[in-house]
């Protein structure tokens, strides 16, 4: 099989697959237990913090392990809520905390948003997205200042992802979180499609940076993330599945939704010790990766090669998303018009490519990706949109000989449904 799915998922490195069973045979004692193994297990957990520290550029007790992206992103966000609603200066029921996201976020986001606005505990606002499936800072900003000008304001919180997963298309996180500083918002990005494939740091972020939030200061020289809090999650950079992290900077108060004592109280249960090694394991080969420059540039160079291929072996196809830099180096988002992305699916991978058509959580569905259908995207063209998302270790074989065989898929069904049908 060619696999061009790796938006859904990556396949584990060898290093990582020896990680996990190495430790699902060794390190199988619990990571709060007192005796020696358990102290053992302890060590490998904090040992895989300090990897994913080390990826971030942050300190490992400002880092939680979560059962993945999705809980990740639901801990950031109602804890933030909950911290809010519980907080002392609240003391008379006010206004619910004003959420700030939008209509292309991933489901985990865009779902949980939905959820808080029926049940009364936020108000959410959606900012407006471009034709390209990039968000418009200006509209953050509108909406935040609109916010401020009411009294009492809303406490705001602003969530918006780094890289989209359907389109690859890269927003502009920086421009964000300099916004929520000047307007007292705090900025979750949920990063799951970024880290572990592009750097967490920018040249522009390494420079010492003093952050002022409306009710702290951050002197930290290693506060440098774009953002208040960040979501990442092991398997879309080739750990395993089922391991997930939340930075949240020093002062960023959370009331946790799982109650224990586990990671410091933020995440309740016992850790997931096997794929947690697996994914310090996975952090640490990323970084390496991630280091030299000339890799993503060569996987960029191998899917607009892919891409362009594909454009002209299938009349009437077009992307959708950014064409230019703005877009992660392994995504392209292709429309074939009138045709059925999941007959396309499954013709491709009847004859052994496997891709997908927007968020594999709603592939097997025949609605259209809200996502594209948020960005401006015609009915009919994102009805036949199909993602296909390289990994750093996929072969320009691998991508040539994939094009012959969607050319051939496309041609077929188009026979079947000529374009304007
Ligand atoms: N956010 C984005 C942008 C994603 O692409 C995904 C997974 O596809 C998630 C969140 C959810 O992550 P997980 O699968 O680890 O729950």
């Amino acid at each position: 099989m060619i696999y061009l799915d790796n938006n859904a998922t990556t396949r584990p490195t060898p290093a990582v697959v020896e990680a996990v069973t190495g430790a699902l045979n060794d390190h199988w004692h619990n990571p709060s237990s007192i005796h020696r193994p358990g102290q053992a297990a302890r060590a490998q957990v904090e040992l895989s913090r300090g990897k994913f520290a080390q990826l971030l550029g942050v300190r490992p007790r400002e880092l939680s392990f979560t059962s993945g992206g999705t809980e990740s992103i639901d801990l950031a966000i109602r804890g933030l809520i909950g911290a809010f609603l519980g907080s002392p200066q609240r003391s008379k029921p006010g206004p619910a905390p004003l959420l700030i996201t939008s209509a292309i976020e991933h489901s985990a986001v865009r779902d949980l948003a939905a959820e808080l606005e029926r049940r009364g505990e936020a108000t959410v606002a959606y900012v407006e997205v471009n034709l390209d499936g990039t968000v418009d800072p200006d509209s953050l900003a509108a909406l935040l200042q609109t916010n401020r000008a009411q009294a009492p304001a809303r406490a705001a919180i602003v969530s918006l992802q780094w890289a989209n997963n359907e389109t690859g298309a890269v927003q502009p996180i920086e421009a964000f979180h300099q916004i929520c500083r000047d307007q007292g918002a705090l900025l979750h990005c949920d990063a799951v499609q970024w880290i572990g494939k592009c750097p967490a740091h920018t040249p522009a972020l390494l420079m010492p940076l003093t952050v002022t939030h409306r009710h702290r200061e951050d002197h930290s020289p290693t506060a440098v993330l774009p953002c208040d809090l960040l979501t990442c999650s092991a398997h879309k950079f080739h750990g395993p599945k089922g391991v997930g992290l939340l930075w949240a900077r020093a002062g960023v108060r959370l009331r946790p939704t799982l109650l224990g004592t586990q990671e410091l109280g933020r995440r309740a249960g016992t850790e997931n010790v096997p794929g947690i090694i697996g994914a310090g394991v996975a952090a640490m080969e990323a970084a390496a990766w991630i280091a030299d420059a000339s890799a993503i540039s060569r996987q960029a160079a191998l899917r607009t090669r892919f891409e362009n291929a594909v454009l002209a072996a299938c009349p009437a196809s077009h992307i959708n998303g950014p064409t230019d830099e703005r877009r992660l180096w392994n995504t392209t988002n292709i429309a074939f018009p009138s045709l059925e992305a999941e007959a396309v699916l499954l013709g491709l991978s009847e004859a052994g490519v496997c891709a997908s058509a927007g968020a594999a959580c709603s592939s097997g569905s025949l609605d259209p990706s809200p996502v594209l259908l948020a960005m401006g995207v015609t009915t009919a063209s994102a009805h036949g949109s199909i993602r296909f998302s390289l990994s750093r270790s996929t072969t320009p074989e691998e991508v040539d000989a994939a094009v012959p065989i969607i050319a051939k898929v496309v041609a077929r069904l188009r026979r079947v449904m000529p374009v304007g049908s």
